[in-house]
């Protein structure tokens, strides 16, 4: 039996680096797609794979070293998942998902999140807070988001030593041809997880409900967006979480429609009010304002209330409410009203006729039937 040490040409005492290197170079030599000068059936490489095994790992490292292989297989590393028909960096890649083609060991910074809440004119006048339950990823406290179990590091993959992909060379009639794809063991990143974190089984990150409170400021108008950064997806290999974004949906008023800072609604009075002026009572989104009409107002007619409309996210200036006014005319009348209205029409029509003889001639004649 060789010795472990001997087979990747290192010392006794090389720590991981050196055996990480002395691993890559030796695979990269004698992987059995790549070696064609000393065709072996792949013997070397799986001699050197065996040898990396254990000596990248400090708990069989130190087993070997104290032992031999006798100690490796009283091993708890040892053979329980032998049996699946791989080494056990299959069956973690198989529970753990890194065979993914783009993981990689850089840190990355988690992807952002979009929620929407509805709020009301009112609400949008004034600010408000909203509470909401966002699922999200959370990285992991124990490991910091690497997934590795503490005092452990990534290890060479074996089967790609550490390319992150095959070449397979097939010889045919016409000659050799080469093609290359992504290891199935690494998923492309050249190294796997053999020690995960137990508190996140190697994830980096738990699924959490996150409650949030957001601070929606006054002035906010449809389809804005507030930014709570950090409260977005966690990071990969503790990268940076993502940002959470929450866009504001103001529903419609059934009074005011708004435009930019400015408020329009309708207001009505009935023709007595149009003509003879009143006061009347508007409910704008912060209470009562008392509006003159006054006498002889038109329909149409514009009123302002300055100040009065909604208020800027990004100034201090308050936009305008902007009232138009419509007159009512009556449906029906009682027998009084229409008496009275009546008598009104011939004072109007007296009055169109009372400049000159002829209006006070007809006058006289109509007073006389
Ligand atoms: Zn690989
Ligand atoms: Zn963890």
């Amino acid at each position: 039996m060789k010795d472990y040490y001997e087979i990747l040409g290192v010392s006794r005492g090389a720590d991981q680096e050196e055996i990480k290197k002395a691993y890559r170079r030796l695979a990269r030599l004698h992987h059995p797609d790549v070696s064609t000068s000393d065709d072996d059936g792949g013997d070397r490489f799986k001699e050197i794979s065996k040898a990396y095994e254990v000596l990248s790992d400090p708990e069989k490292r130190r087993r070997y070293d104290l032992l031999g292989d006798e100690g490796l297989s009283a091993s708890p590393y040892g053979s329980p998942f032998e049996g699946f028909g791989g080494s056990f960096g299959d069956i973690f890649n198989i529970f753990f998902g890194r065979g993914q083609p783009g993981f990689a060991r850089a840190p990355r910074r988690g992807s952002d999140l979009l929620a929407v809440v509805e709020i009301s004119l009112v609400e949008a006048y004034a600010g408000t807070v909203r509470e909401l339950e966002m699922p999200r990823s959370e990285t992991c406290d124990e490991c910091g988001g690497t997934g590795l179990a503490s005092g452990f590091d990534h290890d060479l993959c074996p089967d790609c030593g550490g390319e992150g992909k095959t070449v397979h060379t097939r010889r045919s009639a016409f000659g050799a041809f080469t093609s290359s794809t992504t290891c199935r063991r690494c998923g492309g990143a050249g190294e796997i997880n053999t020690h995960p974190c137990p508190a996140c089984d190697g994830r980096g990150a738990a699924r959490i409900i996150d409650k949030v409170q957001v601070n929606i400021p006054a002035g906010v108008d449809d389809g804005d967006r507030v930014r709570l950064p950090g409260r977005g997806e966690a990071g990969h290999m503790g990268g940076a979480a993502g940002d959470l974004y929450v866009e504001v949906r103001v529903a419609e008023h059934e009074t005011f429609t708004r435009r930019g800072s400015d408020l329009h609604a309708v207001i009505s009075v009935e023709i007595s009010e149009a003509a003879l002026g009143t006061e009347i009572e508007v409910t704008t989104l912060n209470g009562e304002e008392r509006l003159q009409i006054p006498a002889g107002s038109q329909p149409g007619d514009v009123f302002r209330l300055r100040g009065k409309g909604m208020p800027s996210v990004r100034s201090q200036r308050k936009g305008d409410i902007y009232l138009t006014l419509e007159v009512r005319v009556p449906r029906k009348l009682s027998a009084e009203q229409k008496r009275l209205l009546k008598e009104f029409q011939r004072i109007e029509s007296g009055k169109k006729d009372s400049p000159g003889i002829v209006g006070r001639l007809r006058k006289a004649i109509r007073q006389e039937y």
